[in-house]
């Protein structure tokens, strides 16, 4: 199962994602598909699929780090709010079946309810804002 699932193929270099931090047991990418401004992904190294299979430790920890994503965001994209989600795997028509958190800054009036992408930036942007947000985890983690 793990074999198939694309976050491991990420934590594992396998395929392509815009990583701004690592440790022993998260790792945090940036959605870059849908061109999303800011939309990071928290989860966690270990293959789990929903947040009930997830190890104590390792869900402590994914959580520990979104608060410090959720500051970085705020430092790097200056959002009005940000909608902090745990979609629980086939229950919830999870694609992926690992657990993750999803950070998604949002706007006033941005009249997009739970749609995505909320924000939609040009690739330039979603570099640019991965960069503060990288350098604020650095500071931050
Ligand atoms: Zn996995």
């Amino acid at each position: 199962m793990s074999a198939d699932c694309v976050f491991c193929k990420i934590r594992d270099g396998q395929s392509p994602a815009m990583k701004v931090y690592e440790d022993e047991r998260t790792l945090v990418f940036m959605d870059i598909n849908p061109l999303n401004a800011g939309h990071c992904l928290v989860t966690i190294r270990s293959h789990a699929a929903t947040i009930w299979d997830a190890d104590d430790a390792d869900l402590e920890a994914a959580i520990t780090v979104a608060k410090q994503v959720a500051l970085a965001l705020r430092e790097a994209v200056k959002p009005d709010g940000l909608n902090v989600l745990q979609a629980n795997g086939a229950a919830a028509f999870q694609s992926v079946p690992h657990f993750h958190l999803h950070l998604i800054p949002r706007w006033n009036n941005d009249g997009k309810g739970f749609d995505w992408p909320v924000v939609p930036g040009d690739r330039a942007r979603i570099i640019e804002i991965g960069e503060r947000i990288r350098e604020a985890l650095d500071a931050a983690l």
